[in-house]
């Protein structure tokens, strides 16, 4: 199984979309910007501990926003295959720049001309063309096991487990902080350091958590709102 680590780089945006996923973490972390010493230390820790991933996504917030972006690419690049970055699609310049190997970009969120700059490469590119749904306040019922999303990768369809990275903790899905910080659950359930054995705990996910019955990454969840 392929393993995608997400890695939350900031919580600046330029956009303030009402159905944000991550208003949440992005107000209770405002301000952050990932330092390139603790970009650093997540790729020396990993390399220590012989941990290599198929995918690193960037995220956050906005991540081209992210004041390190291009040295951060190619340091992450030591610990991963391929580093991507989700993005709303407004800093096409940018993000074309940075010579990734594929990107994923939010049409709803972009511009038509914001958009026809990534015309030519769009084969590289994950277009999320979805409108934005407000997530739900009660757990939405017949939703588990969750038919996630995440358990696959969007560009090759290929079985994937997935971690986020956020502020020195580790999360068990890359939605799962969000969940926390929106529902008021406890971190702790759905976290751990990031020194601990992340992989082990996270690794093989049963799709039945609590979390999975608000999320939006939960096809029985979407489909029912
Ligand atoms: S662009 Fe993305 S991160 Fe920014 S407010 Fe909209 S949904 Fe949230
Ligand atoms: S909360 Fe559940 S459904 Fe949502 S991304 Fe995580 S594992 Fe998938």
């Amino acid at each position: 199984m392929k393993t995608r680590l997400y890695i939350w780089v900031t919580s600046d945006c330029n956009l303030a979309c009402p159905y944000c996923s991550q208003q949440n973490t992005m107000k209770e972390n405002k301000g952050y910007q990932m330092s390139i010493d603790e970009a650093y230390r997540i790729v020396k820790s990993c390399q220590q501990r012989n941990l290599h991933f198929d995918t690193i996504e960037l995220t956050g917030g906005e991540a081209s926003l992210w004041k390190h972006i291009r040295e951060g690419v190619v340091m992450f690049g030591r610990i991963a295959d391929n580093v991507t970055l989700a993005t709303n699609g407004n800093n096409p310049d940018l993000v074309k720049s940075l010579g990734m190997k594929t990107w994923i970009v939010s049409a709803s969120q972009a511009t038509k001309e914001q958009m026809a700059k990534y015309e030519p490469i769009k084969r590289r590119l994950t277009i999320n063309k979805h409108r934005h749904k407000k997530m739900p306040n009660s757990p939405v019922i017949n939703s588990l096991p969750a038919l996630c999303a995440t358990s696959r990768d969007p560009l090759t369809g290929e079985p994937q487990t997935c971690f986020q990275y956020l502020r020195g903790k580790v999360y068990h899905c890359c939605d799962a902080a969000a969940h926390c910080y929106r529902l008021g659950l406890s971190h702790e359930e759905y976290s751990c350091d990031f020194e601990e054995d992340f992989i082990k705990r996270f690794y093989h996910k049963t799709y039945n958590k609590e979390i999975c019955q608000y999320c939006l990454a939960n096809q029985k969840v979407w489909n029912q709102l």
